[in-house]
C-alpha cells in the first residue's frame, strides 16, 4: 500500500532528512584512507543518538551496525568491521538510515578514498547525475518508470550498468514501503506518482556488468564481474513541480540548472 503525508508528517520528515543529511557530512568528511568502516559506523550511530534519533539500519533483518560500508566491487550491505582498513584509491560506499520522532530517512554517497583514479571519479559523478537526471522525472502525475528510465538511459550511455536486483522505495513510519522504485524500466509505466508520496531514489551503478552476487556474510553485495560499483540515495517528497531531496536540505534545483547549464 502506498501511502500519502500530510503536511504535518511530512514536516518531520524534514526534520529526519536534515538530521541525515548532517550526520553524512560529517561522514564524508570523516572518510580517509587508515580509518577503519567499524570507526565509521560507531561514529555515525553516536552522531545518531546524540540528536535522540534511532539507526534504522541497526538490527534491521540482523543487520549488525548503522551503516553499511561497501568499497570498490561491493555495491551496496557491506558491513562495518574492525578488520577493513580504508586504503587510499578504493571508493567507498555510505548508506545510512535514521528514524526521528517516528519518521525515517534513507540516504547514501559514494567518495574517494584519498586520490583516486579518474575512472572512478567518472563513475561516481555519473552516478550521482543519474540520481538528479531519475529524481527531475519524478513528479506528481508521471509513473515510477519514467525514474528508472532516465537513471538508465544516462548509466547505459556511459557504458555503465544499472543494478536491478536492488530497488529504491516507498518511505515513511517504515524503511521500505511501497512502491518499488527500480533504476531501469520504461517511461509511462509503473505506478502514478502521486503529491504527498515520499520516496528513496538510489541509482547503483557498476563500472561493468550489472549482475551481483550476496558473499557468504549474507549481506555484502558485490558485482560478480568485481567491477568498481557507486550508490547515491536521498529520500524526497512527490509535490507540485519538482521534488523536494527531503534528505539534502541545501539542495536548490534552480543552482542545479544553472550548474548543468539545462533549462527545466
Ligand atoms: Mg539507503
Ligand atoms: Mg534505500
Amino acid at each position: 500500500m502506498i501511502s500519502i503525508k500530510n503536511p504535518k508528517q511530512i514536516e518531520k520528515m524534514r526534520k529526519a532528512g536534515a538530521l541525515l543529511y548532517e550526520v553524512l557530512e560529517k561522514l564524508k568528511a570523516a572518510v580517509k584512507p587508515g580509518i577503519t568502516t567499524v570507526a565509521l559506523d560507531s561514529y555515525a550511530e553516536e552522531l545518531i543518538r546524540r540528536n535522540h534519533a534511532t539507526p534504522s539500519f541497526l538490527g534491521y533483518q540482523g543487520f549488525p551496525a548503522s551503516i553499511c560500508a561497501s568499497i570498490d566491487e561491493t555495491v551496496v550491505h557491506g558491513i562495518p568491521s574492525d578488520k577493513v582498513v580504508l586504503k587510499e584509491g578504493q571508493i567507498l560506499s555510505v548508506d545510512c538510515g535514521l528514524i526521528l520522532d517516528g519518521w525515517q530517512s534513507d540516504s547514501a554517497f559514494t567518495v574517494g578514498v584519498g586520490e583516486i583514479c579518474d575512472e572512478k571519479q567518472r563513475l561516481i559523478e555519473v552516478t550521482e547525475r543519474c540520481f538528479f537526471e531519475g529524481v527531475r522525472h519524478a513528479v506528481k502525475g508521471g509513473r515510477v518508470g519514467d525514474i528508472g528510465h532516465a537513471v538508465q538511459s544516462l548509466a547505459e550511455s556511459h557504458g555503465y550498468g544499472v543494478i536491478r536486483d536492488l530497488t529504491g522505495h516507498g518511505i515513511g513510519r517504515n524503511m521500505h514501503e511501497d512502491p518499488n522504485v527500480p533504476n531501469f524500466g520504461e517511461k509511462g509505466r509503473g505506478v502514478r506518482l502521486r503529491s504527498g508520496m515520499t520516496i528513496a531514489v538510489e541509482p547503483m551503478i557498476s563500472m561493468g556488468d550489472w549482475r551481483i552476487e550476496i558473499l557468504d556474510d549474507g549481506w555484502s553485495c558485490v558485482t560478480q564481474d568485481k567491477s568498481p560499483s557507486s550508490h547515491y540515495e536521498h529520500t524526497i517528497l512527490i509535490q507540485e513541480g519538482l521534488p523536494e531531496l527531503l534528505s539534502y536540505p541545501d539542495f536548490s534545483w534552480e543552482e542545479y540548472f544553472k550548474k548543468t547549464g539545462e533549462s527545466q
